[in-house]
Protein backbone atom coordinates (compact mmCIF):
# COMPACT_ATOMS: atom_id res chain seq x y z
CA UNK A 1 0.00 0.00 0.00
CA UNK A 2 1.21 3.15 -0.95
CA UNK A 3 2.53 5.33 1.96
CA UNK A 4 0.25 8.11 2.32
CA UNK A 5 2.12 11.49 3.77
CA UNK A 6 0.65 13.29 6.44
CA UNK A 7 2.48 16.67 6.90
CA UNK A 8 1.08 17.99 10.24
CA UNK A 9 0.29 15.47 12.99
CA UNK A 10 -1.36 15.77 16.59
CA UNK A 11 -0.28 13.30 19.31
CA UNK A 12 -2.59 13.48 22.63
CA UNK A 13 -1.99 10.25 23.87
CA UNK A 14 1.48 9.11 24.25
CA UNK A 15 3.07 8.47 27.49
CA UNK A 16 7.18 9.46 27.93
CA UNK A 17 7.95 6.47 29.73
CA UNK A 18 6.40 4.61 27.34
CA UNK A 19 8.21 6.20 24.46
CA UNK A 20 11.95 6.15 25.49
CA UNK A 21 14.41 5.09 23.28
CA UNK A 22 15.87 1.47 23.44
CA UNK A 23 19.03 3.30 23.33
CA UNK A 24 19.12 5.32 26.21
CA UNK A 25 18.32 2.36 28.22
CA UNK A 26 21.16 0.35 27.35
CA UNK A 27 23.78 3.59 27.59
CA UNK A 28 21.90 4.97 31.23
CA UNK A 29 22.82 1.31 32.36
CA UNK A 30 26.26 0.90 31.18
CA UNK A 31 27.11 4.49 32.54
CA UNK A 32 25.35 4.08 36.06
CA UNK A 33 27.15 0.35 36.35
CA UNK A 34 23.54 -0.87 36.48
CA UNK A 35 23.79 -4.72 36.31
CA UNK A 36 21.43 -5.42 33.30
CA UNK A 37 20.44 -8.99 31.75
CA UNK A 38 20.10 -7.46 28.17
CA UNK A 39 23.92 -6.35 26.66
CA UNK A 40 23.28 -5.52 23.13
CA UNK A 41 20.69 -3.43 21.62
CA UNK A 42 18.46 -6.62 19.54
CA UNK A 43 18.38 -8.07 23.26
CA UNK A 44 16.53 -5.46 24.72
CA UNK A 45 14.47 -4.79 22.33
CA UNK A 46 13.44 -8.29 21.60
CA UNK A 47 12.68 -8.73 25.26
CA UNK A 48 10.79 -5.34 25.86
CA UNK A 49 8.51 -5.61 22.52
CA UNK A 50 5.22 -7.11 23.17
CA UNK A 51 5.46 -9.66 19.95
CA UNK A 52 2.77 -12.58 20.24
CA UNK A 53 -0.02 -13.57 21.81
CA UNK A 54 -1.79 -13.97 23.80
CA UNK A 55 -1.89 -9.74 24.37
CA UNK A 56 -2.87 -8.92 27.78
CA UNK A 57 -2.76 -5.33 29.49
CA UNK A 58 -0.54 -6.61 32.40
CA UNK A 59 1.96 -8.46 29.94
CA UNK A 60 2.45 -4.92 28.55
CA UNK A 61 2.92 -3.02 32.35
CA UNK A 62 5.44 -5.85 33.41
CA UNK A 63 7.61 -4.25 30.69
CA UNK A 64 8.07 -1.29 32.56
CA UNK A 65 8.93 -2.52 35.73
CA UNK A 66 12.56 -3.99 33.44
CA UNK A 67 13.93 -1.00 32.45
CA UNK A 68 12.32 2.00 34.82
CA UNK A 69 14.86 0.66 37.52
CA UNK A 70 17.63 1.56 35.21
CA UNK A 71 16.47 5.39 34.65
CA UNK A 72 14.33 6.50 37.25
CA UNK A 73 15.78 9.16 39.40
CA UNK A 74 19.04 9.09 37.16
CA UNK A 75 18.54 13.42 36.18
CA UNK A 76 20.56 13.05 32.78
CA UNK A 77 18.58 10.25 31.84
CA UNK A 78 15.27 11.79 32.23
CA UNK A 79 16.47 14.66 30.97
CA UNK A 80 17.46 13.21 27.70
CA UNK A 81 14.42 10.87 27.32
CA UNK A 82 11.96 14.19 27.25
CA UNK A 83 14.70 16.30 24.45
CA UNK A 84 15.16 13.01 22.30
CA UNK A 85 11.01 12.73 22.52
CA UNK A 86 10.88 15.95 21.35
CA UNK A 87 13.12 15.30 17.94
CA UNK A 88 11.40 12.03 17.92
CA UNK A 89 7.72 13.90 17.63
CA UNK A 90 9.73 16.11 15.08
CA UNK A 91 10.59 13.18 12.60
CA UNK A 92 6.87 11.97 12.49
CA UNK A 93 5.76 15.34 11.88
CA UNK A 94 3.84 15.70 14.86
CA UNK A 95 3.85 19.45 15.54
CA UNK A 96 1.26 19.61 18.54
CA UNK A 97 2.18 16.72 21.56
CA UNK A 98 0.42 16.00 24.68
CA UNK A 99 3.12 13.78 26.84
CA UNK A 100 2.33 12.16 29.60
CA UNK A 101 3.78 10.23 32.40
CA UNK A 102 3.57 9.97 36.26
CA UNK A 103 6.22 12.02 38.02
CA UNK A 104 5.80 9.55 41.01
CA UNK A 105 7.62 6.87 38.56
CA UNK A 106 10.67 8.33 37.64
CA UNK A 107 11.42 9.95 41.49
CA UNK A 108 13.77 8.40 43.78
CA UNK A 109 12.83 10.33 46.83
CA UNK A 110 9.14 10.20 47.69
CA UNK A 111 6.99 13.55 49.52
CA UNK A 112 5.55 11.22 51.87
CA UNK A 113 8.86 9.41 52.79
CA UNK A 114 7.88 6.13 51.28
CA UNK A 115 10.22 4.31 49.10
CA UNK A 116 10.67 5.37 45.62
CA UNK A 117 8.62 2.78 43.18
CA UNK A 118 10.89 2.55 40.48
CA UNK A 119 14.74 3.72 41.96
CA UNK A 120 17.22 1.75 43.65
CA UNK A 121 18.62 4.07 45.94
CA UNK A 122 17.09 7.10 47.44
CA UNK A 123 18.18 10.73 46.04
CA UNK A 124 16.89 14.65 45.80
CA UNK A 125 14.66 13.79 42.55
CA UNK A 126 11.32 14.67 44.16
CA UNK A 127 8.29 13.93 41.77
CA UNK A 128 8.40 17.86 41.83
CA UNK A 129 11.97 17.69 40.58
CA UNK A 130 10.81 15.60 37.87
CA UNK A 131 8.51 17.45 36.17
CA UNK A 132 11.24 20.61 36.67
CA UNK A 133 13.66 18.57 34.50
CA UNK A 134 10.98 17.33 31.87
CA UNK A 135 9.80 20.87 31.78
CA UNK A 136 13.24 22.64 31.03
CA UNK A 137 13.98 19.45 28.30
CA UNK A 138 10.53 19.88 26.94
CA UNK A 139 10.77 23.90 26.26
CA UNK A 140 14.42 23.04 24.83
CA UNK A 141 13.00 20.61 22.85
CA UNK A 142 10.24 22.36 21.10
CA UNK A 143 12.50 25.07 20.54
CA UNK A 144 15.10 23.03 18.91
CA UNK A 145 12.70 21.73 16.81
CA UNK A 146 10.00 23.91 16.47
CA UNK A 147 7.17 21.93 17.44
CA UNK A 148 4.65 22.42 21.07
CA UNK A 149 4.87 20.16 23.84
CA UNK A 150 2.54 19.73 26.52
CA UNK A 151 2.55 17.73 29.72
CA UNK A 152 -0.44 15.79 31.16
CA UNK A 153 0.68 14.98 34.72
CA UNK A 154 -0.75 10.87 35.45
CA UNK A 155 -2.05 9.80 38.95
CA UNK A 156 -1.85 5.85 39.19
CA UNK A 157 -4.50 3.84 39.35
CA UNK A 158 -3.21 1.68 42.38
CA UNK A 159 -0.83 4.22 43.93
CA UNK A 160 -4.45 7.07 45.21
CA UNK A 161 -1.95 8.04 47.56
CA UNK A 162 -0.16 10.02 45.05
CA UNK A 163 -2.97 12.01 43.55
CA UNK A 164 -3.62 15.07 45.36
CA UNK A 165 0.21 15.73 44.94
CA UNK A 166 -0.77 15.18 41.09
CA UNK A 167 -2.68 18.02 41.19
CA UNK A 168 -0.98 20.29 43.22
CA UNK A 169 1.70 19.53 40.56
CA UNK A 170 -0.47 20.36 37.59
CA UNK A 171 -1.47 23.61 39.32
CA UNK A 172 1.96 24.26 39.74
CA UNK A 173 3.32 24.15 36.68
CA UNK A 174 0.51 25.01 34.36
CA UNK A 175 2.58 27.89 33.48
CA UNK A 176 5.19 25.88 32.34
CA UNK A 177 3.06 23.62 29.68
CA UNK A 178 1.34 21.14 31.99
CA UNK A 179 -2.04 21.31 30.84
CA UNK A 180 -3.79 18.67 32.80
CA UNK A 181 -4.05 15.76 35.14
CA UNK A 182 -4.66 11.63 33.73
CA UNK A 183 -5.23 8.72 35.99
CA UNK A 184 -3.29 5.36 33.91
CA UNK A 185 -1.55 2.26 34.91
CA UNK A 186 -5.27 0.64 34.85
CA UNK A 187 -9.28 0.66 34.37
CA UNK A 188 -11.50 2.55 36.30
CA UNK A 189 -13.74 -0.25 37.78
CA UNK A 190 -16.52 1.36 39.55
CA UNK A 191 -16.67 0.58 43.68
CA UNK A 192 -13.72 -0.09 44.11
CA UNK A 193 -12.39 2.15 47.48
CA UNK A 194 -9.35 4.13 46.75
CA UNK A 195 -10.94 5.93 43.91
CA UNK A 196 -12.26 8.68 46.15
CA UNK A 197 -8.87 10.03 46.55
CA UNK A 198 -8.06 10.09 42.65
CA UNK A 199 -12.06 11.34 42.34
CA UNK A 200 -10.70 14.06 44.80
CA UNK A 201 -8.06 15.17 42.50
CA UNK A 202 -9.89 15.16 39.97
CA UNK A 203 -12.87 17.43 41.20
CA UNK A 204 -10.38 19.95 42.46
CA UNK A 205 -8.44 19.77 38.98
CA UNK A 206 -11.53 20.75 37.58
CA UNK A 207 -12.38 23.81 40.32
CA UNK A 208 -8.51 24.90 38.99
CA UNK A 209 -9.05 24.80 35.36
CA UNK A 210 -7.13 21.32 35.03
CA UNK A 211 -8.12 19.79 31.87
CA UNK A 212 -9.08 15.95 32.84
CA UNK A 213 -8.55 12.99 30.73
CA UNK A 214 -9.00 9.51 32.02
CA UNK A 215 -7.79 6.22 30.51
CA UNK A 216 -11.26 4.21 30.73
CA UNK A 217 -13.22 1.28 28.77
CA UNK A 218 -9.77 -0.14 27.52
CA UNK A 219 -9.55 -3.80 29.42
CA UNK A 220 -11.98 -2.64 32.12
CA UNK A 221 -16.19 -2.29 31.39
CA UNK A 222 -17.64 0.76 29.77
CA UNK A 223 -18.70 1.86 33.35
CA UNK A 224 -15.57 3.03 33.91
CA UNK A 225 -16.08 5.62 31.24
CA UNK A 226 -19.48 6.42 32.82
CA UNK A 227 -17.21 7.00 36.47
CA UNK A 228 -14.82 9.20 34.47
CA UNK A 229 -17.65 11.47 33.26
CA UNK A 230 -20.04 11.55 35.78
CA UNK A 231 -17.53 11.54 39.19
CA UNK A 232 -14.00 13.08 37.25
CA UNK A 233 -15.33 15.67 34.96
CA UNK A 234 -13.19 14.02 32.12
CA UNK A 235 -13.04 16.05 29.06
CA UNK A 236 -11.55 13.05 26.99
CA UNK A 237 -11.16 9.23 27.48
CA UNK A 238 -7.84 7.11 27.29
CA UNK A 239 -9.17 4.55 24.64
CA UNK A 240 -12.14 3.98 25.50
CA UNK A 241 -12.95 1.21 23.13
CA UNK A 242 -15.82 -0.72 25.40
CA UNK A 243 -17.86 2.24 25.57
CA UNK A 244 -19.75 0.99 22.50
CA UNK A 245 -21.44 -2.11 24.63
CA UNK A 246 -23.22 0.58 26.42
CA UNK A 247 -25.47 1.88 23.67
CA UNK A 248 -27.22 4.61 26.05
CA UNK A 249 -23.74 5.57 27.13
CA UNK A 250 -22.29 5.63 23.97
CA UNK A 251 -25.37 7.72 22.86
CA UNK A 252 -24.58 10.20 25.40
CA UNK A 253 -20.30 10.56 24.70
CA UNK A 254 -21.82 11.39 21.55
CA UNK A 255 -23.94 14.14 21.94
CA UNK A 256 -21.25 15.48 24.60
CA UNK A 257 -18.74 15.03 22.04
CA UNK A 258 -16.36 13.76 24.13
CA UNK A 259 -13.12 13.09 22.66
CA UNK A 260 -11.75 9.37 22.75
CA UNK A 261 -7.94 8.98 22.63
CA UNK A 262 -7.61 5.76 19.97
CA UNK A 263 -4.37 3.88 20.48
CA UNK A 264 -4.94 1.20 17.28
CA UNK A 265 -1.92 -1.20 17.63
CA UNK A 266 -1.91 -0.48 21.47
CA UNK A 267 -5.52 -1.80 21.62
CA UNK A 268 -4.65 -4.53 20.04
CA UNK A 269 -1.18 -5.67 21.79
CA UNK A 270 -3.34 -5.33 25.58
CA UNK A 271 -6.24 -7.41 24.20
CA UNK A 272 -8.41 -4.88 24.36
CA UNK A 273 -9.98 -5.61 21.78
CA UNK A 274 -10.54 -8.60 19.08
CA UNK A 275 -7.40 -9.60 16.67
CA UNK A 276 -10.05 -9.47 14.37
CA UNK A 277 -10.04 -5.75 13.22
CA UNK A 278 -12.75 -5.74 11.24
CA UNK A 279 -14.57 -5.99 14.48
CA UNK A 280 -12.41 -2.66 15.93
CA UNK A 281 -14.80 -0.25 17.60
CA UNK A 282 -12.87 2.49 15.31
CA UNK A 283 -14.99 1.58 12.31
CA UNK A 284 -18.35 2.17 14.46
CA UNK A 285 -16.81 5.33 15.63
CA UNK A 286 -16.11 6.75 11.99
CA UNK A 287 -19.60 5.83 10.86
CA UNK A 288 -21.08 7.79 13.51
CA UNK A 289 -18.73 10.65 13.63
CA UNK A 290 -17.52 9.91 16.92
CA UNK A 291 -15.05 12.69 18.18
CA UNK A 292 -11.75 10.42 18.22
CA UNK A 293 -7.68 11.13 17.70
CA UNK A 294 -4.80 8.33 16.59
CA UNK A 295 -2.46 7.99 19.02
CA UNK A 296 0.49 5.22 19.55
CA UNK A 297 0.39 4.97 23.17
CA UNK A 298 3.86 3.39 24.26
CA UNK A 299 5.96 2.81 21.46
CA UNK A 300 8.77 1.09 23.47
CA UNK A 301 6.77 -1.80 24.16
CA UNK A 302 4.81 -1.52 21.13
CA UNK A 303 7.48 -1.03 18.45
CA UNK A 304 5.55 1.56 16.30
CA UNK A 305 5.32 5.22 15.96
CA UNK A 306 3.19 7.25 15.34
CA UNK A 307 3.36 7.38 11.75
CA UNK A 308 2.69 3.38 11.57
CA UNK A 309 -0.57 4.02 13.89
CA UNK A 310 -2.00 6.08 10.68
CA UNK A 311 -0.64 3.50 8.25
CA UNK A 312 -2.60 0.38 10.11
CA UNK A 313 -6.14 2.24 10.34
CA UNK A 314 -5.34 2.94 6.62
CA UNK A 315 -4.89 -0.99 5.94
CA UNK A 316 -8.75 -0.94 8.36
CA UNK A 317 -10.19 0.87 5.33
CA UNK A 318 -9.89 4.54 6.61
CA UNK A 319 -9.11 6.79 4.25
CA UNK A 320 -7.07 9.55 3.94
CA UNK A 321 -9.42 12.34 4.68
CA UNK A 322 -10.90 9.65 7.50
CA UNK A 323 -7.42 10.37 8.95
CA UNK A 324 -7.16 13.77 8.05
CA UNK A 325 -10.37 14.37 9.92
CA UNK A 326 -9.35 12.80 12.98
CA UNK A 327 -6.38 15.15 12.81
CA UNK A 328 -8.80 18.02 13.40
CA UNK A 329 -10.71 16.44 16.05
CA UNK A 330 -7.28 16.09 17.96
CA UNK A 331 -6.93 19.81 17.26
CA UNK A 332 -10.14 20.77 18.60
CA UNK A 333 -9.92 18.47 21.69
CA UNK A 334 -6.39 19.58 22.36
CA UNK A 335 -5.53 20.95 25.47
CA UNK A 336 -3.94 23.95 24.24
CA UNK A 337 -5.29 27.44 25.22
CA UNK A 338 -7.81 28.44 23.47
CA UNK A 339 -5.61 31.19 20.92
CA UNK A 340 -3.08 28.61 20.59
CA UNK A 341 -6.07 25.83 19.22
CA UNK A 342 -7.20 28.76 17.51
CA UNK A 343 -3.87 28.92 15.64
CA UNK A 344 -3.18 24.89 15.25
CA UNK A 345 -6.42 24.96 13.54
CA UNK A 346 -4.84 27.90 11.10
CA UNK A 347 -2.10 25.77 10.19
CA UNK A 348 -4.02 22.43 9.74
CA UNK A 349 -6.55 24.84 7.04
CA UNK A 350 -2.53 25.23 5.42
CA UNK A 351 -1.72 21.79 4.89
CA UNK A 352 -5.47 20.07 4.22
CA UNK A 353 -7.18 22.63 3.25
CA UNK A 354 -10.45 23.90 5.06
CA UNK A 355 -13.06 21.42 3.90
CA UNK A 356 -12.12 19.36 6.94
CA UNK A 357 -13.65 22.44 9.60
CA UNK A 358 -16.69 21.24 8.43
CA UNK A 359 -16.19 17.89 9.50
ZN1 LIG B 1 -2.23 5.17 27.87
Amino acid sequence: MSRAKFPYKIELHVHLDGAIRTETILETARRRNIKFEWETLEELKSHLVVAKPPYTFKALLEKFDTFMPVVAGDRDAIYKIAYDFCEDCKAHNTFYVEARYSPHLFANKMTNGAKPPYAETEGNITPKEVVNIICNAFEKGSKDFGIKVKTILCCVEYNPEWSMEVFELCKEFKSRGVVAIDIACGDLEPGVEHEELHTRAFKLAFEHDIHRTVHAGENGAAAGVKLALDEMHAERIGHGYRVVDDPELYERCRKQNVHFEVCPLSSVKTGSVSQDLDKHPLHKFIDDNVNFSINSDDPIVLDNDLTQDYEMVMEMGLDKDHVIATIFHAARSCFASPEEKEQILRDLVKVYGDKFMKM
